[in-house]
């Protein structure tokens, strides 16, 4: 029989568990509350750490099984100087609690995302970019100790716990209970003496560096399109650093816009192009100049989509390979022609079907859209939207009719 069960609790285990089912329920548990994971779940890591440092530790879980964490205690073996990290670190590393060495992505440092804003031209030609940004270092004065060998020592503010507790009076007879990472270690349950601190780091173990990175925008690239960095992240003793991710970010482009490899532009012409042929000339993204014929006698209607093979982006990593450029037109039609003008036109245009009009056929105004959706929804005091003697109504339609 076993005085407590706590520890036993906590890992999900029963207590006489071997030491793979330890394992195995350590394992679990720990990456899914690893800070990195469960940021709100610190207090959890380190419960779950501190059983399985006593329960694997065959002295330790002897003294528990007989006497609680209270025996642990009084023998002045509790889950003294190990930290959660240390512990899931020598787990996980293949350390005295053999954990099969593997490294995983849960020890690792956060990436880090910097985007970047790049123009259509840069993702055509390719480019490359210089990325200035600060990053932590481990601090090479003192190998990231913060401080002189054998300095580190248990956390006198928060007892090596981590975390401190403040105590708030909110009104008479209310008090709130504030948990929080220790100012002293910044959580990490222990420090190092001020006097042995490194003066380098001031005993925070990194140091600010400024970084230039050289980023390669290769031909073809697209929007959202990561180029990483690997290990470049923040350093931090104990921890393999995370990537800098660099995440591109198309601008705009005036002229072009992009669909995968095809390049759409949006060209308008005048009517007499459109009826008449026309040349134009485009200006490509590496500026060279296309020119695109329309011959007399080949009608171009508004909406008409026409394209160019191969004038479109490079394909990414096959940048001899172009998409296409796909042309929209839009046709500008004059305001109104000159009424003398319009038998010449007409002789000119294929002709017209005559309307034949019925006996009763009712004569109607044409509108344009704007007044008449004015017309419908102007709602008046009474909220009869379609009271024809409203005056207000009667100007408008004076207005419209004498178009
Ligand atoms: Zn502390
Ligand atoms: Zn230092």
């Amino acid at each position: 029989m076993v005085k407590e069960t706590t520890y036993y609790d906590i890992l999900g285990v029963k207590p006489n568990c071997n030491n793979d089912e330890l394992k195995k329920a350590y394992r679990k548990l720990a990456l899914k509350f690893h800070p990195d994971k469960n940021p709100n779940e610190g207090e959890k890591f380190k419960q779950i750490s501190q059983a399985y440092e006593v329960l694997s530790n065959a002295d330790k879980r002897q003294i528990y099984d007989q006497g609680g964490e209270q025996a642990l205690k009084e023998g002045g073996i509790g889950s003294n100087g190990h930290s959660p990290m240390d512990i899931f670190d020598m787990f996980f590393s293949g350390g005295p609690f053999g954990g099969g060495g593997r490294r995983r992505r849960e020890h690792r440092g956060k990436d880090v995302v910097h985007q970047l804003a790049v123009s259509l031209e840069d993702l055509y030609k390719g480019a490359s970019r210089k990325l200035a940004l600060e990053k932590n270092v481990i601090c090479d004065k003192c190998e990231g100790r913060g401080g002189k060998k054998g300095a580190v020592e248990t956390c006198s503010n928060c007892r090596g716990t981590g975390y401190q507790v403040t105590v708030q009076q909110l009104g008479p007879g209310m008090i709130q209970q504030i948990q929080s990472a220790c100012s002293e270690c910044r959580g990490e349950g222990q420090r190092i003496n001020p006097k042995d601190r490194c003066k380098t780091c001031n005993g925070r173990k990194t140091i600010r560096d400024r970084k230039i990175l050289e980023v390669h925008i290769d031909k073809g690239m697209h929007d959202g399109q990561k180029i990483v960095f690997n290990g470049e992240g923040d350093q931090d003793p104990g921890l393999e650093p995370g990537d800098i991710v660099v995440l591109l970010e198309e601008k705009e482009h005036p002229v072009f816009k992009r669909t995968r490899n095809d390049l759409i532009l949006r060209m308008t012409i005048d009517l007499v192009e459109a009826l008449c042929g026309f040349q134009k000339v485009i200006r490509t993204l590496d500026d060279r100049d296309l020119v695109v014929t329309v011959i007399p006698g080949e009608v171009i209607k508004p909406g008409d989509v026409k394209c160019i093979v191969g004038e479109g982006m490079p394909h990414y990593k096959n940048p001899f390979e172009k998409g296409r450029l796909i042309i929209q037109f839009l046709v500008e039609f004059p305001q109104s022609l000159p009424p003398e003008k319009i038998p010449m036109l007409e002789s000119c245009l294929p002709a017209r079907s005559e309307a034949i009009i019925p006996e009763n056929a009712e004569e109607c105004v044409l509108l344009d859209m704007d007044s008449a959706s004015d017309r419908k929804y102007d709602h008046n005091q009474s909220g009869n939207a379609y009271d024809e003697d409203e005056p207000s109504m009667g100007g408008s339609r004076v207005q419209c009719a004498s178009h």
